[in-house]
């Protein structure tokens, strides 16, 4: 007998019930999914999708990968939970792993449940270690949805949220295709960016600003690779005011860029690293902040005053333990790399030339967006219609990718191409080959 639940009652416990993220709860209607694999997940009529979404890019190591289920198995039978303050086995080897891959000097490693908590407990350590408040964050970021972390979000996700919390400033980052500097090259853009944040910190006063917090990779605001030099250029910055250099790694982290952290690209080392999602595919809630020695100092005689209960449990752990294994033996970091470079990269630049509405193509290992434009002075194809309402020319795109079994991640006027980084070469070109098709629809927007 079948455990599966039927369809009818699967959309009746949820709508009568349940209270979803972001959304108006009357003006949704979420697809029962039953089951998934590999690249793929199906719903309730059989339909298959290919997963061009990782599920808010996050499943870096695709679904139900037999191994990692196994581990998590292995795990429950012997020890679901300990308590924090107890040694764990697995806890620690979790540690030691993704201390092993960051960069040198970052040691410690604070396990949290996920990637707001981790971007929370980041600032707090800024705060305790400089004696100073203010954090700086970027516009255009998004860090999480728990207080600290909306206030440092610098998108609309933020503005019904606000006011929040205290102490942060925002600034601009670089973005060459639409310059908040008007700068004609990446060089200049990055020059510009620089002399602007320099120029932030000195008005705010030096002294007062504990933490530059930004996402390495911009994610959810466009896949924005930052320009040579720049990350260095904020660790220079970093350095000469004594301010401590929070890379956001939540979404960029564990292969979705091609490296271990996305960091690793640059050469660069910050302070603190924050990674969630890849670091376990998100098959079990798991978070965390990777620590550089000198913080970790500061907490030696003092006691950090944070804490969660599930703060490193051996179940999460158990299965980045488990993830971080078959990344190595299955070269998968190698595998996304190659996937970026050889595949998906040259296949959207093919698009691009294509299809007029293709304003740009940017990213890297399996983080790549294009976005999407209504006309040569590049005017975005945004989700609303004249009247407003969510229904308007980015829906329909993404309407014509899913009817035809490609589930995309759409945002504002991008298309965000995020499959597993375990997603084989064919089928990236099969998904590949229906947003050719879907583009045609966004191509009659174009004048
Ligand atoms: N930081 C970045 C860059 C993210 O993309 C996200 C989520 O998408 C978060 C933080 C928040 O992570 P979580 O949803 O696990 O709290």
């Amino acid at each position: 007998m079948s455990s599966v639940t039927s369809e009818e009652q699967v959309r009746a416990d949820d709508r009568a019930h349940v209270f979803h993220s972001w959304s108006a709860q009357g003006l949704i209607n979420p697809l029962p999914i039953e089951k998934a694999e590999g690249s793929y997940f199906w719903d309730y009529s059989g339909k298959k999708y290919l997963d061009f979404s990782s599920q808010l890019v996050n499943i870096n190591i695709g679904h139900q990968h037999p191994r990692l289920i196994a581990a998590i198995q292995e795990q429950a039978a012997r020890l679901c939970t300990i308590q924090p303050a107890f040694a764990n086995d697995k806890r620690g080897e979790a540690a030691r792993m993704i201390a092993e891959v960051a960069p040198e000097g970052l040691n410690k490693v604070f396990f949290t449940n996920g990637g707001a908590e981790a971007n929370e407990n980041a600032i707090r350590m800024a705060r305790l270690h400089t004696g100073r408040h203010k954090v700086l964050s970027t516009y255009r970021s998004y860090h999480g949805s728990t207080a600290t972390a909306i206030t440092a979000t610098g998108d609309p996700r933020r503005w019904p949220n606000e006011p929040v919390a205290v102490g942060v400033v925002h600034f601009w980052g670089p973005y060459p295709y639409r310059s908040p500097f008007f700068a004609e090259d990446e060089s200049q853009e990055s020059e510009r960016a620089l002399r602007h944040l320099r120029d932030t910190i000195v008005f705010e006063g030096p002294g007062t600003i504990a933490a530059i917090l930004l996402e390495t990779v911009v994610g959810t605001n466009g896949i924005l690779v930052p320009p040579p030099g720049y990350l260095a250029g904020v660790r220079a910055i970093c350095d000469e005011f004594g301010i401590v250099f929070i890379a956001d790694e939540v979404m960029a982290g564990f292969g979705r860029c091609g490296e271990w952290f996305a960091i690793d690209k640059w050469g660069v080392t910050p302070d603190l690293i924050t990674f969630a999602k890849g670091v376990n595919s998100g098959y079990l809630p798991l978070g965390g902040v990777v620590i550089s020695d000198e913080i970790a100092a500061t907490f030696d005689e003092r006691p950090f005053p944070g804490g969660l209960t599930y703060s490193g449990h051996p179940l999460a752990c158990a299965s980045a333990v488990a993830s971080m294994q078959i990344f190595k033996e299955e070269g998968i970091i190698e595998h996304a790399r190659a996937l970026g470079e050889d595949v998906i990269g040259p296949g959207l630049a093919r698009l691009k030339e294509k299809h007029p509405s293709v304003g740009e193509v940017r990213g890297l290992g399996v983080f790549w967006a294009i976005e999407l434009v209504r006309d040569a002075a590049r005017t975005p194809l945004v989700p609303f219609n004249a009247a407003g309402a969510a229904a308007g020319p980015m829906n329909e795109v993404a309407n014509a990718c899913k009817e035809r079994g490609l589930w995309p991640f759409t945002h504002f006027n991008r298309v965000h191409v995020v499959p597993p980084c375990t997603t084989s070469a064919d089928e990236v070109r099969d998904g590949l080959t229906i947003l050719d098709e879907a583009l045609t629809v966004a191509d009659g927007f174009y004048t």
